[in-house]
């Protein structure tokens, strides 16, 4: 009875797999190609200051326009590009885009790009990231990196030598999503960072839950005694802000300020900003 059931399973399943490989093949295959095609491009999200709504920098996050599918979210197309071998290309491709775009920005304004944890696991990362600036002529201190803990948990001590040494640099290191992962705690103490990054699950709590708040205080407090900033993520309500200001979160992003956004936009609407110039919260 269990032989044909396991029969009638794989009879039944079979086909949806062949079906999901045979799609998965063909996207990776497209994603190879895509940044040759121009498919590739990168959008920017402000953080900003709290207290006085200026803009520190902007998050570099990469959005892909595939010909047939439309705008493909990264939350599936860099687990692809990991596992297929390309997240190093492609990772390399966004630093230097990044990188030159931010060259023309406003001379204190930062760029965070984000880096996928494969990318500390190849040798030549130091590298990429001094050639990505020295292209586009942009200094050290005005990139920021954002890794999420898995980088540190997996590969010890080459990651962490490898990330003393960009910071030597004056790259900055932010610690992103923190506090979703297993040994957040553990993760801070093993490198000095210059931000924690709050990941937007307890911001989204703040509306509903009075516990919120108080995790929230403590990742701040713990930010303040270990002298790294901290950003509140996925900030949408003006409720949420007034949270973050009381439990003093140093830096807010979100779309209640804005949403992510080509640098052709952001060059117009900066050019029209006196620099410092507070960012009211807008809905959009
Ligand atoms: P992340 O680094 O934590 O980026 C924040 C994500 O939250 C972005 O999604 C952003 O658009 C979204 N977000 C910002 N504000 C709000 C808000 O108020 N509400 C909500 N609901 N969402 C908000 P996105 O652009 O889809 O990126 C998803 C993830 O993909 C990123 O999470 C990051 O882990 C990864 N990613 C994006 N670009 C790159 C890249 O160039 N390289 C690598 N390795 N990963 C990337
Ligand atoms: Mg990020
Ligand atoms: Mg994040
Ligand atoms: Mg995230």
């Amino acid at each position: 009875q269990a032989k044909a059931d396991g029969k009638g399973l794989a009879r039944f399943f079979q086909p949806e797999m062949d079906a999901y490989l045979k799609a998965r093949k063909a996207l990776e295959s497209d994603l190879r190609k895509a940044v040759d095609r121009g498919e590739m491009d990168v959008h920017y999200q402000p953080f900003l200051i709290t207290e006085t709504g200026e803009i520190s920098g902007y998050e570099a996050l990469l959005r892909w326009n595939h010909p047939e599918r439309g705008q493909i979210s990264p939350a599936e197309f860099i687990p692809i590009a990991e596992e297929a071998g390309i997240i190093n290309s492609l990772g390399n491709w966004v630093l230097r885009h990044a990188c030159r775009e931010a060259a023309g920005w406003q001379p204190h304004l930062i760029v965070a790009v984000n880096l996928s944890p494969v990318q500390f696991k190849s040798d030549g990362l130091l590298d990429t990231v001094v050639m990505a600036l020295a292209a586009a002529g942009l200094p050290a201190n005005r990139l920021e990196i954002e890794i999420t803990e898995s980088v540190l948990l997996d590969s010890g001590e080459r990651v962490s030598s490898a990330l003393r040494q960009l910071r030597g640099l004056g790259v900055r290191v932010a610690m992103d999503d923190f506090g979703t992962g297993y040994s957040s705690l553990a993760t801070l103490r093993s490198f000095p960072f210059d931000k924690i990054k709050i990941d937007r699950s307890f911001i989204r709590d703040l509306d509903t839950r009075p516990d919120a708040l108080s995790v929230v205080r403590l990742i701040v407090g713990l930010g303040e005694s270990l002298g790294m900033s901290t950003t509140a993520e996925g900030v949408e309500t003006q409720q949420q802000l007034e949270c973050l200001r009381i439990a003093g979160c140093t830096h807010v992003q979100g779309f209640l300020f804005a949403r992510p956004r080509p640098s052709s936009d952001l060059v117009a609407s900066l050019a029209a900003e006196t620099p410092g110039q507070p960012l009211r919260a807008i809905a959009n």
